[in-house]
Parts: structure tokens; C-alpha cells; sequence
């Protein structure tokens, strides 16, 4: 039987995976999907998941739960070796151990692009992951529960107060967006702290945000983020965060506790490098249209395919950056459907077929009840974008185990509000536990 190793389980893993169970036939390939992690995330919500208002365990689809045919393997694989078709993979506090493949499909994500700024290393968050989304939900609750408790002054509580994201793609705009619907929420259970204390600053190096929107609908975001409190800068840079203290291109500072770096995201340069795939200046596997890997004379590399953010895949349409999709859910989801049937034709000795998707258009939400969506030239902007936003992303949420989670989640806040417990000590949960515990009496020498 051949072995089908998938290198990755999130969008485009896990639906890789999922389509193979549903196409291949009883006995007719193994196969097996490796990931540190065991779910899928759903990373449109991670800015909903920060502002909680969708609880964290609901964006996150469950490998073992949903992929009943498929052998998971929770390890990393830390080296590809194509020549002799085989992948190390390595356990968390295990020795690694080598699997040896008919067919590989490298879907091992992005990684948040940064630059050696200083500080950034130290003091940002990214917001590519759920449990950064958890954490920067937890911080800025735990903030201001702090600032509540420190005089009116005070510089320590101006900087628990300041939350700045750099970056004004999708990601920044959402998350900025989502935090500072979630602070206004919160101050309502803080009467200690004033609206006007809160500050909200997010940083963008280009002239606009938001690049797959019309400048139009971009400029509409910035008016009304203003007006609600988040104040977004363009043209400015990031030129230091040492200490956590945001200094820009403009000669601003921003002492923050809460800093959230969304520039931009480069192919999972780990799996990349470890591997002997051929890949393209970008860093990213280069593949066909049919999402075959391929060598820089474009000749099909036997057994060895690749999707989502990790690959370089031809926009057929005349889209794209470069030639190439663009790295979003919309290509992933789409890109993974059209390999596993190809994968299934290639066992099959049958034709495969090139993928192409033209784009859909955008939509991102803006905090509760407002939203920007655009297609073409067609743009909806404020509460009617926002019913569209959570319309395609509930439905769009795998499993309908996972959207139910997800839509009773929100029709639950809607009746009980956001619940904005945050639960930071959990990250370090033997703290309780210790500081009260027995301890055997040192040995007294005789
Ligand atoms: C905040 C945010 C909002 C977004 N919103 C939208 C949106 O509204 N619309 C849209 O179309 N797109 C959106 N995107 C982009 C979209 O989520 C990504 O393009 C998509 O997740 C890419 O899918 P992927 O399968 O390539 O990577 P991922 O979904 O990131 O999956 C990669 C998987 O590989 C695993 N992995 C990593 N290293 C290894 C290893 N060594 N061995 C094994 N496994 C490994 C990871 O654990 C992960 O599970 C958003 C992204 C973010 C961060």
C-alpha cells in the first residue's frame, strides 16, 4: 500500500487529509499526518479569539476527532530527504526516528516575518497561532486590571494602558479592530480607568492598509478606527522596541506591555531548509498548477507535492503576487481539495487536473457589529460587511461540530456578553500549588 506523509495538519493539512479519506478507496493508500499540534486552527478568528469573543477551544478543529481514517503523528519532522523519499520525525522528549514515504504533501504553513529591530524579538507577540491569540487576550485584560489598581500618574500604568500593533495588512487591521472593541467592552467593568486613558496605535511602513481592499474602503477603516478610539499610522516605521518601549520613524514613543507584530509572514523556513525540495526565491516550495513540486526547469519531481502557505503555486487567473497565489485560507482550503484528487489520480495512474480559484474578494471584521467586505468593485461597508463576516466564517469553520461551537458561542455572547475572564496565571500552574507544598527537611550532617 503506498504511504501518503503529510507535513503539517492546519488549513491546507488537515482538508489534504480529510478529501483523501473521502476519495481514496478501502486499502488503497496509507495515510499519515504529522504535526506538533493535534488540530487544525482556524486562523481568521484569532483576532475574535483576542478580543474574546469566540472562546479559543472552538477555533481549533481536532485531528484525532475528525480524521477517523488518517494515522496521526504529534512530532515535528525536522528533515525531508526526497532522494530516498524519507522524513525525520521527532517527538517532543523522544528520540526521532525516520519514515520512509511513497508521496509527500508539504503544507507546513508561514511564519511571521520579522526584521532584526531591536526589542521586537523580546517584546512583541505574533498573532499567527491560538495560543498567541490566548496570550494577548490574557495580557490585555490582566493590564488593565492592573492599571485599575495604580494612581491616575502613574507611567507604569500609561504603558499597561497602550497596546500597539505594527502591521496594516488583514491581521493588524482585525486584531487592532477586535482589541479595542474588546477594551471598550471591558471598561465598562473598570470604572477606574477612563476611555480617553486607553491608547491604541498601530503602525504601518506603506502610504494605505488593508492592500486587497479598494483605497476607498481602506480609507473608510482608518476614518472609523479613529472614531472608535484606535488611531493607525501610515508612512511610519518601527525602528526600536527595546525595553517595550515603541519608538517610530516619527520620532513618537510608545512604552506598551502589549505589542503585536503582524507584518507580514514568510514560508515555515524550518521545514523548508531541512528539506532537499526545490524552492523559489521567496523561500517557498515551487510547484505547478497541479500542485506537483518542481525543480527550477520546471521537471515534475516524482512523488512530492506541496500546498498553502509554504508553496509557491501559479495563480492561473492573472492574479496574484508575482505570478503566484497569494497566502490565504481561501487558496489553502482550495489548493489542498484540488491536490488530493490529483494525489488520487497519480496512484491511480489517471490525469491530474491544474487547480485555479479566482479570488473571492475580502472580508474582515472590525470589532463587534462593524466590518468591511470587497469584491471586485462591489464594497459593503459597517454592520451589513460585519453579518457577512461572521456569516462566511462560521460556515466556513470545518466540521459542523465546529460551527456549531463557534455560532452558539456568539449567540451566547450576544445574550450574556463577552466573557473576558482572563486566565493568566494558567500559565504557570504549579505556582498555587508550590508556594503552600511540603518539602522534605535538608539532611542535617551528624
Ligand atoms: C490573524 C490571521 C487572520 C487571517 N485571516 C484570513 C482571512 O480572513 N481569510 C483568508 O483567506 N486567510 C486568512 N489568513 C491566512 C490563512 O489563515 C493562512 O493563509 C492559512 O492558514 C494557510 O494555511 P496553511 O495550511 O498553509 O498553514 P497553517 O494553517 O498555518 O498550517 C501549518 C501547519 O503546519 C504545522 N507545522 C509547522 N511546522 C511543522 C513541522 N516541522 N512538522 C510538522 N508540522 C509542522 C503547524 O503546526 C500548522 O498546524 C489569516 C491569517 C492570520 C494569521
Amino acid at each position: 500500500m503506498p504511504k501518503i506523509l503529510i507535513v503539517g495538519g492546519g488549513y491546507a493539512g488537515f482538508y489534504t487529509a480529510w478529501k483523501l479519506e473521502k476519495h481514496l478507496r478501502s486499502g488503497e493508500a496509507e495515510v499519515v499526518v504529522v504535526d506538533p499540534l493535534p488540530y487544525m486552527s482556524y486562523l481568521p478568528f484569532l483576532p475574535e479569539v483576542a478580543a474574546g469573543a469566540i472562546e479559543p477551544r472552538h477555533a481549533v478543529v481536532s485531528h484525532r476527532r475528525h480524521l477517523k481514517k488518517t494515522r496521526v503523528i504529534n512530532a515535528k519532522v525536522t528533515n525531508i530527504d526526497h532522494a530516498s523519499k524519507t522524513a525525520t520525525i521527532s517527538p517532543e522528549g523522544g528520540e526521532s526516528w525516520e519514515y520512509q514515504y511513497d508521496q509527500i504533501v508539504v503544507t507546513a504553513g508561514s511564519v511571521s516575518r520579522t526584521f532584526p529591530i531591536p526589542g521586537i524579538a523580546e517584546n512583541a507577540i505574533g498573532m499567527k497561532s491560538i495560543e498567541e491569540a490566548i496570550a494577548v487576550r490574557d495580557t490585555l485584560v490582566r493590564n488593565y486590571e492592573r492599571a485599575a489598581a495604580l494612581p491616575k500618574d502613574s507611567a507604569t500604568r500609561k504603558r499597561l494602558l497602550t497596546t500597539v500593533v505594527v502591521g496594516g495588512g488583514f491581521a493588524g487591521i482585525e486584531t487592532i479592530a477586535e482589541l479595542r472593541s474588546a477594551a471598550t467592552a471591558l471598561l465598562q467593568k473598570i470604572p477606574e480607568i477612563s476611555f480617553e486613558e486607553t491608547q491604541f496605535h498601530l503602525i504601518e511602513a506603506a502610504p494605505r492598509i488593508m492592500p486587497e481592499v479598494s483605497l476607498d474602503t481602506a480609507n473608510w477603516v482608518i476614518k472609523e478606527m479613529g472614531r472608535l478610539g484606535a488611531h493607525i499610522h501610515l508612512e511610519t516605521q518601527c525602528a526600536d522596541a527595546t525595553d517595550g518601549i515603541v519608538k517610530t520613524s516619527d520620532g513618537a514613543e510608545y512604552p506598551s506591555d502589549l505589542i503585536i507584530w503582524t507584518a507580514g509572514v514568510m514560508a515555515n523556513p524550518k521545514v523548508v531548509n531541512g528539506s532537499d525540495l526545490p524552492r523559489e526565491g521567496r523561500g517557498r516550495i515551487s510547484t505547478q498548477a497541479d500542485l506537483r513540486v518542481i525543480d527550477e526547469n520546471g521537471t515534475v519531481i516524482d512523488g512530492a507535492w506541496a500546498a498553502g502557505d509554504v508553496a509557491a503555486v501559479p495563480d492561473l487567473t492573472g492574479g496574484g503576487v508575482g505570478g503566484m497565489c497569494v497566502p490565504n485560507a481561501q487558496h489553502a482550503v482550495r489548493q489542498a481539495k484540488r491536490l488530493a484528487k490529483n494525489l488520487v489520480a497519480v496512484i491511480r495512474g489517471e490525469q491530474t487536473v491544474d487547480y485555479i480559484h479566482k479570488n473571492m474578494g475580502a472580508v474582515a471584521g472590525l470589532g463587534l457589529y462593524k466590518g468591511a467586505f470587497q469584491s471586485n468593485n462591489l464594497a459593503i461597508k459597517g454592520f451589513f460587511a460585519w453579518i457577512a463576516h461572521r456569516g462566511y466564517h462560521g460556515l466556513a469553520m470545518p466540521t459542523w461540530e465546529r460551527k456549531w461551537r463557534v455560532i452558539w458561542g456568539w449567540v451566547h455572547n450576544f445574550f450574556l456578553g463577552r466573557d473576558q475572564v482572563q486566565l493568566a496565571a494558567s500559565a504557570e500552574p504549579k505556582a498555587f500549588f508550590q508556594e503552600f507544598a511540603s518539602r522534605p527537611k535538608p539532611k542535617t550532617e551528624d
